[in-house]
């Protein structure tokens, strides 16, 4: 897993990263308490023991041969990566679906976990995510989320990233781009592609070139660019002489 550290002008600073949630606090417990299902234990859950994941003690330890999905990275960032159980919120997490399909904002004061479509998403990355807040941005092929959410992060499977507001800035960025008709392909190129470039009207241009003068640094591989090119897809835009569409 790797993190930022979320301190502005440090965003190119990836580093390894504790465990995502060792403690209660963290959003996949926030998760499930607003889920509800706090409640409702595993039937089979009848020990008590210490949660291998993030070290709870619970009189409800689910063994971790009963817990489908979880991988040999995910586990190796747990608390005890040899531990043989977890608490309900930890087993629930790994047999949660619905984080691995669509985007979600978990909250915490008060808890809440709730889908967001692409706008919303658009509008959430357009700030700073708080530290009441955790944003989770699933893959195309359904992989855990939740295990790597952490407050004030977004989360994608493997990795999150403190999104302070520089990251917004360049988000912001990529969607002003993105509605003047550059795609994702052409975003990675060094200079605006004059084929798109050559369509836009002169008082554009200056702007369009400190737009891309801007993300230039979050083109390197860093996690926040592929982040915000994949909450970007739906942005439309208006190419001169023809109708809306989307990227
Ligand atoms: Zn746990």
């Amino acid at each position: 897993m790797t993190s930022t550290d979320g301190m502005a002008g440090n965003s190119d600073d990836a580093v390894a990263a504790a465990p995502s949630s060792p403690t209660t606090d963290g959003p996949e417990h926030a998760a499930h308490r607003a889920t509800g299902n706090a409640g409702v234990p595993d039937a089979a859950a009848t020990a008590t023991g210490t949660c291998a994941r993030c070290a709870t003690t619970t009189r409800q330890l689910t063994s971790t041969t009963r817990v489908p999905g979880m991988s040999a990275a995910a586990s190796a960032l747990w608390v005890r990566p040899r531990g043989k159980g977890l608490c309900p919120p930890c087993a629930w997490m790994y047999r949660s679906a619905d984080t691995r399909r669509t985007p979600h904002l978990v909250t915490r004061w008060p808890d809440s976990v709730t889908a967001i479509d692409p706008t919303d998403l658009f509008h959430v990355l357009s700030s700073p995510v708080s530290y009441s807040t955790a944003v989770l941005l699933p893959d195309d092929d359904g992989h855990d989320v939740l295990p790597y959410a952490r407050w004030g992060h977004v989360s994608a499977p493997g990795v999150a990233v403190a999104w302070n507001g520089r990251d917004a800035e360049m988000f912001a960025a990529v969607g002003r781009l993105r509605r003047r008709g550059f795609s994702g392909s052409f975003l990675g190129d060094p200079t605006p592609p004059l084929a798109v470039f050559d369509t836009l009207p002169m008082r554009e241009w200056e702007r369009t070139y400190a737009d891309w003068a801007w993300v230039e640094r979050w083109r390197l591989g860093l996690p926040q660019w592929k982040i915000a090119l994949r909450a970007t897809t739906h942005v439309t835009t208006r190419v001169p002489g023809t109708s809306s569409r989307e990227l």
